[in-house]
């Protein structure tokens, strides 16, 4: 239990004053819970921390993947695929829709979950969604260098900006090659000599 309190604790981002009434807070376990949390010395406001979720899309055009290459930190001149915090009030595959939209000036239709990746270590869920690229039309967004469709063998494997990309575009080629597409499922996480673990589900 007490391992379990720490592992919590250490992924807690650092909060010092309260959000809503500007106090001071300190760490206790509330009356009925079991996890340390920031609660405030003033307005006795619990500040719970939670995941986030990241939406993103594969979008398809006649066998091709569409990536991008992010001009944003971090990883910046990476490739990744379109994706992004999802915003309150928003579904999944909406978000998904929204940032291929931001990402690559495309647009995305049919939108079916194809991955749901945990990243215990950073507190992030990614959802993938298979998305039908509208006319093959895209185009470099804001954050986006430039954007390529690739066919398998011409992923830059070598450069892409995060280990939930290569995971899911190694799962979608793998399912693409069969012709099926089961809902995939990972843990993305970094163990304790640094190095990225996969387990698939
Ligand atoms: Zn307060």
């Amino acid at each position: 239990m007490f391992a379990a309190i720490q592992a919590h604790q250490s992924r807690q981002s650092i909060m010092n004053f309260c959000s809503h009434c500007g106090a001071p807070v300190h760490v206790r376990i509330p009356e009925g819970d079991n996890l340390p949390r920031y609660v405030c010395t003033a307005c006795a406001t619990i500040h719970y921390q939670n995941p986030k979720i990241v939406a993103g899309c594969i979008p398809e055009w006649q066998g091709r993947v569409l990536l991008c290459r992010r001009a944003i930190e971090p990883r910046y001149g990476l490739w990744t695929l379109p994706a992004g915090f999802m915003e309150n009030g928003e579904t999944t595959p909406a978000a998904a829709a929204r940032e291929t939209l931001e990402e690559a000036n495309a647009v995305v239709k049919d939108l079916e979950l194809y991955g749901v990746f945990n990243l215990p270590h950073i507190n992030q869920v990614y959802m993938l969604f298979r998305g039908r690229l509208q006319e093959g039309q895209a185009s470099a967004g804001a954050e986006t260098l430039e954007v390529r469709l690739c066919e398998e063998a011409q992923v830059p494997w070598d450069e892409l900006a995060f280990p939930v990309i290569r995971e899911t575009l190694e799962l979608f080629f793998e399912d693409r090659r069969r012709g099926v597409y089961p809902l995939r499922m990972s843990d993305i996480m970094r163990g304790a000599d640094n190095r990225i673990e996969v387990r698939r589900y």
